[in-house]
């Protein structure tokens, strides 16, 4: 299948290669990365145009926005727009309308599963658009993911994944302040682990990412935290679901809460660059504030 693919950084770069192995034919386009094993059109409208499929995976909404615009015009009648990018509600369904009214199918389908998922091909798709439109991409999710859910109408994707960073930002630092505690307590991390792993506060937060070195499987906290998922990337997601909380008038404290430590670990506490789970040496250094 021919397919066009614009935004070719850490996520999109693996993406691509994975199409071009499965035997696609991929013209990529990004403003900076020059990856020299993708082939690449001189613009988004060039990647665009003849591709049955474009694939968009870009920082965020307002940039996704404008590469609709160059590319909506350049792309065939009845081609899909699959943007796998995290971005806002809004944006994603602003962009499925203006596919719409050229004749185009689109889908927005966010992605969990990281930087390793994209580049073993095991990223899991949360999509929402036409059923026809998920019908198109549906063979390249297989090559790209392990798992796609179908999650309904435009801009549902970009509700379930963040939904379920929200989830995912408050269990985490409800696990790490339960660490600190426990510490203060004189509570044997591992003995915590032990119990609640097993006991009704589990989570995957805790269960299959633990926070805290030495214990549980394998995780970031294992190394030093490096990411794994960046604190910065938990809180664009976090803005995001407060954004759309918002907007319809959801009343999400914890989310809410979440944002706000993750903003101040990021932007005032030296958490940028590194892993989300860092909250837990942040609030064992700290005291009741
Ligand atoms: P990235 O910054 O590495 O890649 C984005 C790429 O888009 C960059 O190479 C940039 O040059 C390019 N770009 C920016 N503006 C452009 C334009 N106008 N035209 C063409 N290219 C343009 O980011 P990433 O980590 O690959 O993430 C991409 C998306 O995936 C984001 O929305 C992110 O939230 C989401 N995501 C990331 C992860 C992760 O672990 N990195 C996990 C899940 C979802």
């Amino acid at each position: 299948m021919r397919i066009g693919f614009i935004g070719l950084g850490n996520m999109g770069a693996p993406m691509a290669r994975n199409l071009i192995a499965a035997g696609h034919d991929v013209m990529g386009y990004d403003t900076v990365a020059r990856p020299e094993d993708i082939p690449l059109a001189d613009s988004a409208a060039d990647a665009a145009k003849d591709a049955a499929i474009v694939i968009t995976m870009l920082p965020d909404g307002k940039i996704l926005r404008a590469v609709a615009d160059d590319i909506h015009p350049a792309m065939v009648e009845g081609a899909t727009h699959l943007d796998c990018s995290t971005v806002d509600v809004d944006s994603a369904r602003t962009v499925a309308d203006g596919a719409g009214a050229r004749g185009l199918l689109s889908l927005d389908a966010p992605v969990s599963g990281g930087i390793g998922g994209a580049q073993a091909g095991t990223l899991t798709f949360m999509v929402g658009g036409t059923e026809a439109a998920y019908a198109a991409a549906a063979p390249l999710f297989d090559v790209m993911g392990q798992k796609a859910v179908y999650c309904g109408a435009s801009g549902n994707g970009q509700a379930a994944k963040i939904c379920n960073n929200m989830i995912l930002g408050a269990t985490m630092i409800a696990t790490c302040e339960a660490f600190g505690l426990a510490d203060k307590l004189g509570l044997d991390r591992q003995a915590m682990f032990d119990v609640v792993s097993t006991s009704s506060g589990y989570s995957w937060s805790l269960n299959a990412y633990c926070p805290a070195p030495g214990i549980g499987p394998q995780s970031p906290a294992d190394n030093d935290y490096k990411p794994g998922f960046a604190a910065e990337l938990m809180l664009k997601d976090l803005r995001l679901s407060q954004m759309a909380a918002e907007a319809v008038d959801a009343d999400t404290p914890m989310g809410q809460r979440a944002m706000e430590l993750y903003a101040q670990f990021v932007e005032d506490e030296g958490g940028k660059g590194r892993d989300f789970s860092a909250m837990l040496p942040r609030f064992s250094a700290k005291g009741r504030s």
